[in-house]
């Protein structure tokens, strides 16, 4: 079940209907991954499920086993085709308004392409 607080109006749901294009990295039936439009870093990949999940919280709890194993080896392939996986990378899923997620669909950021830095600045 969607979950109720779902925006189906927003910019990755717009994504994944076509609405507005992106620069694609990879796609399988379950996710697709492509290129932020305001990269923190050389290279800055957004990997989504196509299924309209919320956030981490709501896909763990309400994704098939299919979907999340398939949404992990996502990661992994962006991982390597983008090249971060050559010097390694930081992976981050933002979480509701304490995490500072912006875009109310599952996404993990995938940061690579130079030292990323400390996990937080304080
Ligand atoms: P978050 O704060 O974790 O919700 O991150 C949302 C991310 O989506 C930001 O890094 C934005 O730069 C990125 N973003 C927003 N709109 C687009 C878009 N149309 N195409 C690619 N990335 C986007």
């Amino acid at each position: 079940m969607t979950h109720p607080s779902y925006d189906t109006e927003n910019i990755f749901a717009k994504i994944l209907r076509k609405e507005i294009p992106c620069k694609k990295l990879s796609e399988c039936p379950h996710t697709l991954t492509f290129y932020d439009i305001n990269p923190q870093a050389p290279i800055h990949i957004l990997v989504i499920p196509k299924g309209s999940y919320l956030d981490m919280d709501d896909f763990s709890k309400s994704a098939s086993i299919e979907e999340q194993a398939a949404f992990v080896a996502a990661i992994g392939t962006a991982a390597e085709l983008s090249g971060a996986h050559k010097k390694g990378y930081r992976l981050i899923s933002n979480i509701g308004g304490f995490g500072h997620q912006e875009v109310p669909h599952l996404h993990v950021h995938i940061l690579g392409g130079e030292p990323i830095g400390p996990m937080r600045m304080r």
